[in-house]
């Protein structure tokens, strides 16, 4: 009986000096996939790590739910892009923010990165630079280990292994998209999410839609592309796994009525990732896709397969 009261009295205090060390028992809670997987990558088995928005949608008009809702508030720390890129969450995050809650947006105070559309206006795709992403990763490294001072160490190793595959990323898509030939460095997608890739790896790109999914495609923005891909005889045009294909498919329609064809290039990963379990699921798997798909669609020369020979095709 003495055993069983001294058992229950330890039991009860490392309840009572875990709640102490936590605010909050839930999760971490990322916006999109992209976050969330740098973010697991970082913490390994210290911290569990949930995205709220799924595979396959667009957190630009993404509306956010009362389970939403739920979880953020029950979260240990949020992690949101900023800049705009998720639309109606972004305000509840910024207010969660405000009311003290622990936040982080990841893209925001970013020192020497230069964002691609001025402060007013900035284009919020920075994963599309590996380079950049890098340092949103250790940006999120240096909030974990703050957060989490006793496991500081864990989020540093991590972090530093996974600093190594993102580079290897990044010198795999220099070299990927270097093989394409000069004329053809032209990507030409549903919404302006390439923006940054285009920066990085040198390739002009060109939006049917604005930065945000929200604008309207105008006729003349179809009729002006419809010209270019024409004038430059440029092979292929892209649509998006997370955006509708419906305005691709009519610069396709425009351009075979002035007599040149233009191929479906793929389907890339623009703001959201593949599915949850693949390698196409994680951030990296979802950059080696497209900067695969995007290589050889423009008559570049590199492995099907990709960088870690991985990809479902
Ligand atoms: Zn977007």
């Amino acid at each position: 009986m003495k055993t069983l009261l001294l058992l229950v009295a330890a039991l009860s205090i490392t309840a009572c000096t875990k709640k102490k060390e936590q605010a909050t028992d839930g999760p971490i809670i990322a916006t999109v996939g992209m976050i969330a997987d740098v973010t697991q990558e970082i913490a390994g088995d210290k911290q569990d790590v949930i995205a709220l928005i799924k595979e396959g949608t667009d957190p630009h008009s993404y509306n956010v739910t009362a389970g939403d809702t739920e979880k953020i508030k029950s979260s240990r720390l949020v992690l949101y892009n900023g800049l705009l890129l998720e639309g109606k969450m972004g305000t509840v995050l910024d207010n969660r923010r405000e009311a003290g809650h622990p936040t982080m947006a990841v893209a925001e105070g970013l020192e020497d990165v230069e964002l691609i559309g001025g402060e007013e206006h900035a284009d919020p795709h920075l994963w599309m630079d590996v380079g950049i992403w890098s340092r949103v990763a250790e940006g999120i490294q240096k909030k974990l280990a703050e957060f989490d001072p006793d496991n500081a160490d864990h989020y540093s190793k991590r972090f530093e292994n996974y600093r190594k595959e993102l580079t290897d990323l990044q010198t795999y898509a220099q070299m990927a998209l270097s093989t394409i030939p000069p004329e053809r460095r032209v990507l030409v997608t549903a919404h302006d999410a390439f923006s940054y890739l285009g920066r990085a790896y040198g390739l002009k790109v060109m939006g049917i839609q604005g930065i945000s999914t929200e604008s309207e495609a105008g006729n003349a923005r179809i009729s002006e592309l419809v010209n270019f891909l024409v004038e430059k005889k440029i092979p292929a045009v892209f649509v998006e796994t997370s955006v509708s294909d419906k305005t691709v498919r009519a610069l396709i329609e425009g351009a075979k009525a002035q007599g040149h064809e233009v191929k479906i290039g793929g389907k890339l990963f623009s703001d959201a990732m593949g599915p949850a379990g693949t390698y196409e699921g994680t951030y990296i798997g979802m950059m080696d896709h497209n900067i695969t798909t995007i290589t050889l669609a423009l008559g570049g020369s590199v492995s099907k397969e990709g960088l870690n020979k991985k990809l479902s095709r």
